[in-house]
Parts: structure tokens; sequence; C-alpha cells
């Protein structure tokens, strides 16, 4: 096996378990590993620090143990396990609620790999090369783990960044071969499309959210903006909410908002979906037509440099909620970019309240849920910041 041995006190990061080695720390390589390959890592002295994936690049390995010197036999099968059983205690694994994220990367010790699972099947997400070499080994373990999976679908062409060292990068499937499903959370019924759908085909990471907005739903005028496939708006109809209206820039999220809402409320005259570029909705909307707004846009800062554009459109965004929001409304503000803090997030909110001049307060700080886990030693698994504002 090929050995990376540290320079002298680099191995800091890795005795508080952080799972990353960065290009910097390495003294050399003995050995010429290939993209993706598992590797050894060793400290000056040559002791164990533990084994990796390797990958050409600024992160040279994703530890996947640490102070050892090979994987465990049946290792993906021994984390899968984990990972499930922590999501069944959890009890996320319910007739009422079979979609979850079974692995969330480094928060399931497991970086560079994601799994979504919706009812039988389960959508696998490489965001390594280590991950992509070994999709097959992954996916046979997770027949042996989840009860019932029939169907594993492998979707990593938008998210592996390098292509050089593989020409086998595709989606598809690596078991079964059913295209959609109809999944359960909290009870509502979702129609999935993995194939083209956006990121695994569905945002688990809301349902915590779309169930509290549920809770205040009751009477509203609910505007839920950057719908994709509808989950709030289900959620707040359920809660009982006056008149829905869910927006999207994109013609297919609106086309799975509709069937989802007519899946779960067949009979309903109280919702409408529109099809508009977010910030000329808002713009052309009446003050006071809404008090309850759901903002989630896509993540606006996908790496550390365009933070400072990010911050500017979340206060342009939130500033046009806050100008048109009735008195009495909630607001249900989102950011999913990874490379936003939470500190951050919260002055661009700020800001654009002040903008408004109108009274704010802050009634909860939202987060992504127990099944997108963080590791404690790898904060930067942290990306979902939420809140809900009061406005009068
Ligand atoms: N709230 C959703 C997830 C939102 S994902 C949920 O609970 O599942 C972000 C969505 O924003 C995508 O569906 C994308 O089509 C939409 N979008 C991106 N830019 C937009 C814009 N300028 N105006 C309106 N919608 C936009």
């Amino acid at each position: 096996m090929t050995i990376i041995y540290l320079k002298k006190n680099k191995e800091e990061s890795l005795l508080r378990y952080h799972p990353w080695v960065f290009s910097g720390a390495v003294a050399h390589v003995a050995g010429s590993p290939q993209e993706g390959e598992v590797v050894a890592v060793r400290n000056s002295a040559g002791e164990p620090m533990g084994v990796g994936h390797y990958q050409e690049g600024s992160i040279v390995c994703r530890m996947l143990d640490f102070f050892c010197d090979t994987l465990p036999q049946d290792f993906y099968y021994t984390r899968l396990l984990a990972a499930y059983r922590m999501r069944e205690q959890l009890q996320l694994i319910t007739p009422d609620n079979n979609t979850y994220r079974l692995v969330h990367g480094e928060g399931d010790f497991l970086p560079g790999l994601i799994v979504d699972v919706y009812d039988d099947t389960a959508v696998l997400q490489a965001h390594s090369a280590g991950m992509h070499r070994d999709r097959h080994e992954i996916a046979e373990a997770l027949c042996r783990v989840v009860p019932n999976l029939k169907n594993v679908y492998y979707k990593s062409e938008s998210t592996l960044p390098f292509r050089r060292a593989f020409n086998d990068i595709k989606d598809g499937y690596l078991v079964g071969s059913e295209s959609t499903c109809l999944a359960t959370e909290n009870g509502l019924t979702f129609a999935i499309d993995w194939l083209r759908g956006q990121k695994t085909g569905f945002f688990v990471d809301q349902r915590e959210n779309r169930a509290l907005l549920q809770h205040y739903a009751q009477g509203r005028q609910v505007l839920n903006m950057f719908c994709y496939t509808g989950g709030f708006s289900v959620y707040a109809l359920r809660g009982g909410a006056k008149r829905v209206v869910s927006v999207d820039s994109s013609a297919k999220a609106i086309q799975l908002t509709e069937q989802n809402v007519k899946r779960n409320f067949p009979d309903t005259d109280r919702h409408t979906a529109v099809c508009r570029d977010a910030f000329d909705f808002l713009n052309d909307i009446r003050p006071e037509e809404y008090d309850l707004i759901v903002l989630d846009p896509p993540a606006f800062a996908k790496h550390r440099d365009a933070v400072r554009n990010a911050l500017q459109g979340y206060k342009r965004l939130n500033a046009k909620a806050f100008e048109k929001i009735a008195p009495g409304g909630l607001l249900f503000t989102f950011s999913c970019s990874q490379a936003v803090s939470k500190e951050m997030f919260r002055l661009a909110v700020f800001s654009a309240a002040a903008i408004s001049g109108r009274k704010v307060r802050i009634l909860h700080q939202l987060q992504q849920p127990q099944d997108h886990p963080i590791n404690i030693y790898h904060p930067e698994g942290e990306y979902l910041k939420g809140l809900v504002l009061y406005v009068e």
C-alpha cells in the first residue's frame, strides 16, 4: 500500500480526528498512488496516523480510519450499518417516514459520500475519487444494510470535479432500474425523480423546518419562494393555511410542486404555483398580501471567493420580503451556502431588516436535521442555517 509521510508536526489535525490531509502537510509519498486509492498516512516518526482515500489537489487524503495501517474487513458494511442504526434510533425510519439521508459524508465518518434513501431506493453521490472507485462495494453493502432495498442509483456526474483520471463517471443504476418512487415524509407523499431532479431528487434537509412551518401555518397567507418540489407548500396546506402560493423559476419544479400538492390534497383550491424569477415576483406583489413567507434560495456562494456577492444577494432578497410582509408576519429565511457562516447570514438579514425599518424579532434559529449530522471534529460540515422572524 502507498504510504504518505507527513512533515514534522503536521499530524496535529489528525490527532484531533480532522478527516482531511492537505497537500502542504505532506513530506513525501512512498509509491505512486492512483486517484481514489486507499493509502496509509504516517507522521514524520513513521507512526501510523490512519488510512484514507488519496486524491490529487489541495486535500490529498480523506481519512476513513485513524491510527491504523489498513482498513478493517467489511469497512463499508460496518459504517453503513452504524449510520442506519442511528437513523433507526432517531425514529426516522417508520411507516410514516421513509425519506432520510443515510450518509452525510464526514458527518457519518465517510468523507466524500452522500446517500439519500427514498422508500426502496438509495441515491448515492460521490464527492471524492475514492468513493467513486468504491461505488460498487458501497452499493453491495447498502443492499445488506437497508431492508428491502430495490434500487441503488449512482448520481455523480455533476459532483465529481475531476475527470482526467476516470473515463467511467456516468450516472446510472448500480442495482435495480426503477426510475421514480413515491416517498413518505412525516406522513406526506412526494414523487421523487432522481434521474432529472436536482441533487439526489429531493431536499431531505428541510424536513424538520417544514414541520415547524406547518405548526405556524393555520389561517395564514403563505408565500413559498424557491419551492422546488413544493415541500414547504404541502406542509403549509396540512397546517391549515388559508392560501399558499409557490414560486420557482424552473418550469419542472412548478410541475413537481403541482403534482405533489394534488397527490396530498386532491381537492384543494388553496394552492397556486407560479413559474417566475423570485426577485421579479417579490417586486410585483402587493404589500401585506402575505403573512408567512419562506425564502429558501439555492446556495448563493458555492466557493469562499463568492461570499461577498452572496451576502449582498441574501440582503437584497430579505429586504424585499421585509418590505412586503404583512404586520404580524412570519419570515422563514434560509441559507444553504456552506461558505456563509451562521453569523454572516444573520448579519445580512439584520442589514435587510434595518433597511426596512420594521420591528423584527428572532423566534427560532434553524439548522440541518439529525440525519445530516456534523462531525464534531469537522465543523465544515455545518451548512444549512435559517431564522424564523416575527415582523411587526
Ligand atoms: N425549498 C425547496 C428547495 C429549494 S432549492 C425545498 O424545500 O425542497 C432552490 C430552488 O430555487 C430550485 O428549485 C431552483 O429552481 C430555484 N431558483 C433558483 N434561482 C431562482 C430564481 N432566481 N427565482 C426563482 N427560483 C429560483
